[in-house]
């Protein structure tokens, strides 16, 4: 009898992991019914596109990286790459709103250290005080022994309060939009621990790999693709493709999944999942790949596995919101240049991010419009979230009249709220993550994929999905090899 796998949870992870199963089937010739359960009518999770009045305005994500190689190729793979965009090159230049004013962000930056030292010297970004406790680290010795610490706590060791504070921490509230005196060193910049556990001084390591970093730069300079990439039409155009590729995989939208028991009699060591959605249906697998937040899992392993579903539940998540704004070009005297501008929090702001959208990316407004769009909420000001769309709009537009002087009315605005959609890598993620190894171990045929585990961007998302769909075809012995 054909063996039947269910994934909950169609967002890109659910989606990624039911493309590389379907790959790997169709060259094995179909051993395996495979169906996709999302609790929405609409798939793609937090990716979400939408095209308005010729606007095209991301609710969600807005590109990936294209250093992490998996969503390009992906993109191969669906014949997507014609409809790939770059950045605005000629616009390449963000700015921290510091003491008043937008400093720009120095260049040659690697993150937040310095692989050029003259750019970095001129900058007005960090004091001078702060610019001479940062060289300190050529000095301070290394850290004894490998145990992980909070980013906050290793950048204060290293480069300072002050670069902490004005750098690093705004730098990462648009990434994670999380609080840095608890997020993992370990699970999010790994490569600064083994540069300290190297070369002692982060400075003077960045220095002697600047060969390495410049020939990297050169790459990826020659390369095709900027840093940051989209799709013309949206990244909803991915989701999109993907699904339409889907044909062997039956979607089953719509219908929240409420209760997975396993059941195992003696004629078998595999166990069999029952799965029940919400208006009671239920539907039998010999494997569930659980796509969804770390806290939704936990839920549905509960009633086998309490141990299982508390480490689930020490993946916290956090909440944001984005709100676009689009304007009239003609509104302007002096557009605004580059592609935006983070937050510090000691700013005591209640924006954290202000993307320049029609600056960034081309094909995102009207020739005669610009879209912006700003980001509120994450760890460090959730209560936001909550506020009703005309008072986030209201605290965006004075916000960005003090931080740019924008008192413009605006032609459309959209608010997107995300609950709790953020996974929070705390310090300790790496071990949590292989406690969730060792219980799942005790679950044959149940899997977990998603952006809680190895990396929250679309990227790392992907990559997740490709390793889960090999894991899944291996337990199924179906598989032809290794994927990717
Ligand atoms: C505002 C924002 C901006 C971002 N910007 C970027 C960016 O620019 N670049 C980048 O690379 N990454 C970015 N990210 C991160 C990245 O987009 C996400 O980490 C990634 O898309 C998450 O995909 P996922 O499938 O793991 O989770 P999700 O997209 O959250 O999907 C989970 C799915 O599970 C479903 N589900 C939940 N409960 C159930 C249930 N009971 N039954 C069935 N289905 C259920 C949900 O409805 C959802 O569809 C951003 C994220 C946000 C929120």
């Amino acid at each position: 009898m054909s063996k039947k796998i269910i994934i909950v949870g169609g967002g890109i992870s659910g989606l990624s992991t039911a493309y590389f199963i379907q790959e790997q089937l169709t060259s094995l010739g179909n051993q395996a019914d495979c169906y996709l359960i999302e609790g929405r009518e609409r798939l793609g999770g937090v990716i979400l596109t939408e095209k308005v009045d010729g606007f095209v305005i991301e609710g969600g994500p807005d590109s990936f990286l294209s250093t992490k190689p998996w969503a390009l190729e992906l993109c191969q793979k669906l014949d997507l790459t014609d409809h790939l965009i770059g950045t605005c090159e000629d616009q390449r230049k963000t700015y921290v709103f510091s003491r008043g004013r937008l400093e720009e962000l120095p260049e040659g930056l690697s993150f937040m250290i310095p692989t050029q030292i003259r750019p970095f010297l001129r900058s007005g970004l960090i004091s001078l005080p702060g610019k001479l406790r940062m060289g300190l680290d050529l000095l301070l010795p290394r850290k004894v022994g490998r145990e992980d610490e909070s980013i906050g706590a290793f950048v204060r060791r290293r480069l300072g309060q002050e670069v902490l504070e004005r750098m690093a921490e705004p730098l990462l509230g648009g990434i994670y939009a999380g609080q840095v005196d608890q997020m993992s060193l370990q699970a999010t910049f790994p490569n600064f621990q083994t540069l300290e556990q190297e070369y002692r001084s982060l400075i003077w390591g960045m220095l002697c790999k600047r060969r390495e970093i410049q020939r990297s730069l050169k790459e990826k300079n020659s390369s095709k693709w900027t840093l940051f990439v989209t799709l013309r039409g949206g990244l909803t155009e991915l989701v999109q493709t993907l699904t339409a590729r889907l044909n062997r995989v039956s979607f089953i939208k719509g219908k929240p999944v409420v209760r997975i028991r396993p059941s195992s009699d003696s004629s078998s060591p595999r166990p069999v999942y029952h799965l029940t959605v919400a208006d009671g249906e239920t539907f039998q697998a010999d494997v569930i790949v659980l796509a969804t937040p770390a806290y939704i899992a936990a839920d549905f392993v509960e009633n086998f596995n309490p141990s299982l579903a508390a480490v689930l539940r020490e993946i916290p998540y956090t909440s944001t919101v984005t709100i676009s704004l689009g304007y009239k070009k003609s509104d302007f005297a002096h557009l605004p240049h580059g592609f935006g501008f983070v937050v510090p929090r000691v700013e005591n702001r209640r924006i954290i991010a202000s993307t320049w959208t029609s600056n960034k990316y081309p094909h995102r407004a009207p020739d005669d419009k610009i879209l912006l769009r700003c980001y509120m909420g994450g760890a460090n000001q959730e209560d936001l979230v909550s506020l009703e769309d005309r008072a986030l709009i209201q605290i965006v537009r004075e916000e960005l009249k003090e931080i740019v002087g924008i008192t413009q009315e605006p032609v459309l605005t959209r608010v997107y709220r995300w609950e709790k959609v953020m996974p929070q890598y705390l310090v300790g993620h790496l071990d949590r993550l292989t406690a969730l190894e060792r219980l799942l171990s005790h679950h044959p045929g149940l899997f977990l994929t998603g952006n809680a585990y190895r990396g929250p961007g679309i990227p790392d998302c992907i990559h997740s999905g490709a390793l889960t769909a090999e894991k899944v075809l291996k337990y199924l012995q179906l598989s032809s090899g290794p994927q990717t």
